[in-house]
């Protein structure tokens, strides 16, 4: 059985690699491929961020925190490293429902928050360096057999296949015509020097973030609603070095090496479901801040629904 899977960032290469495994010839057709979809910006760090419904995001984002260990003890080409963060928070929070399934996860002390905040936790997860993970995705999609077509698509009839899998991301809007599906714009800086822990405050309002990487530390972010501007903007750096400056007071900010943008393709809930026809549909797109968290599980999920309608 053939299957056409659209769209080439962290959700399409997954499934593409999930449906080889499977069995399925697989095609993968895009527009843009790595390093030029949004999955190339994201920071990207495995934690569940801004999406929803936050039950089928919590299977999705554990099945995923399973692959990601896996892979950093057992494929280090494929760029994923296990990292302890601290999230600080400027208001008494019950930790995160997830708190009890990952392998390492404390409450802070007083003496260990910054100024501002008065409640946090140290936990260790998954940091996927997207330019070496999606270089190593797409090499063990050809290397299941997988075949890869650049082309943009007007209309799903545009692609043969037995079944198709839809993982356009933010380009579900026009293929799909799905209104709810809109940018989220985030900004990002590249540092030229490594804290000694990640450091993030996720809420919507004030969210930053510090990410260290082999090569670099990735600084954040803003989360821009409906906004599609791909430009970086001025204004948001220096908002950007501020808010993670005020979490690691010893950054540098002279040590700045570079800039990118990337709109997260945000809907009010993933759209992870069947739409039946002449041949089976399964959307996968919608997955706003947490594309890279939810990859895995929402894999699975595609290979299971396209099984079961087959
Ligand atoms: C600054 C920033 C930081 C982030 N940090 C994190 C993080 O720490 N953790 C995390 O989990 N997530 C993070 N994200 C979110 C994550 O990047 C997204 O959720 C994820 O990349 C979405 O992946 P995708 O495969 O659905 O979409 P994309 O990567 O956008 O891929 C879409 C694909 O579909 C193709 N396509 C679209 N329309 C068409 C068409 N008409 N015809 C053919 N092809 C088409 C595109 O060319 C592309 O290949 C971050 C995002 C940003 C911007």
């Amino acid at each position: 059985m053939r299957c056409t899977v659209i769209g080439a960032g962290v959700c399409g290469l997954s499934c593409a690699v999930r449906l080889l495994e499977a069995g399925w010839a697989v095609e993968i057709v895009a527009e843009k491929f790595s390093p030029e979809t949004t999955s190339d910006r994201a920071a990207a760090v495995w934690y569940p961020f801004l999406v929803a419904p936050a039950d089928r995001a919590k299977v999705w984002a554990m099945a995923s925190y399973s692959v990601f260990s896996e892979l950093s003890a057992s494929e280090p080409e494929a760029g994923v490293i296990m990292r302890t963060g601290r999230e600080y928070l400027r208001e008494n929070m019950e930790s995160p429902d997830w708190h009890t399934a990952i392998t390492r996860f404390r409450l802070l002390g007083p003496g260990e928050l910054p100024d501002e905040y008065v409640h946090g936790w140290e936990f260790e997860v998954p940091v996927v360096e997207m330019p070496r993970y999606m270089a190593w995705l797409r090499a063990r999609c050809e290397s299941l057999g997988g075949t890869l077509t650049q082309r943009r698509l007007e209309s799903f009839d545009d692609v043969e296949g037995d079944a198709l899998v839809n993982c356009s991301g933010l380009g579900a809007r026009e293929l799909a015509g799905d209104d709810d599906l809109h940018p989220m714009r985030g900004q990002v800086l590249y540092l030229d020097q490594t804290p000694a822990v990640g450091h993030f405050d996720q809420q919507p309002e004030t969210l930053a973030y510090v990410i260290p990487r082999s090569d670099c530390t990735v600084l954040g972010g803003t989360a821009q609603i409906n906004d599609w501007n791909e430009s970086p903007s001025e204004d948001d750096s220096e908002l950007i070095l501020a808010k993670c400056t005020a979490m690691w007071p010893g950054l540098d900010t002279s040590r700045i090496t570079g800039v990118a943008v990337g709109l997260r393709p945000a809907r009010s809930a993933v759209r992870l479901e069947l739409e039946s026809g002449e041949r089976p549909l399964i959307h996968n797109y919608g997955h706003g801040g947490g594309g890279v968290t939810l990859s895995w599980g929402c894999a699975d999920e595609v290979v299971a629904l396209l099984s079961a309608a087959t």
